[in-house]
């Protein structure tokens, strides 16, 4: 599994083969992740505060995506900047788990190095 498959389907930065996020996928909790891999042992948070890095890494995603959104309705279809901006808050509410859960996992897969080998030398610290 390469590098960016693993980020969407939220797998294991150190592995590819584990879940980050515990299933189903529960509104009161839509970040709740396993402790460590089920797979490899790695820690899915190695350090308090590890997600804050996430939240920059998530402003500049979705600062590049929504304004690219607004400048196209406004530029390429003629919407209204009201209009524009009423699709950019559909937009918004359909995709906030979304982006919050694939930021968290585009920072940890940034962060840790893949293991082709992590199977077999899993870690308990
Ligand atoms: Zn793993």
């Amino acid at each position: 599994m390469n590098i960016l498959s693993s980020v969407v389907k939220y797998k294991c930065p150190r592995c590819r083969e584990g879940e980050l996020y515990k299933a189903p996928f529960k509104m009161s909790n839509p970040l709740d992740m396993h402790e460590r891999c089920s797979v490899c042992g790695q820690r899915t948070e190695p350090e308090p505060g590890f997600y804050y890095g996430a939240m920059f890494l998530s402003y500049i995603v979705t600062g590049f995506l929504y304004l690219s959104i607004i400048g196209f309705c406004i530029m390429v279809l003629k919407w209204s900047v009201n209009q524009s901006f009423l699709l950019l808050l559909a937009f918004v509410a359909l995709t906030y788990f979304k982006t919050a859960r694939l930021s968290r996992s585009l920072w940890i897969h940034v962060v840790v190095k893949y293991d082709p080998n992590a199977r077999n030398k899993p870690l308990t610290n």
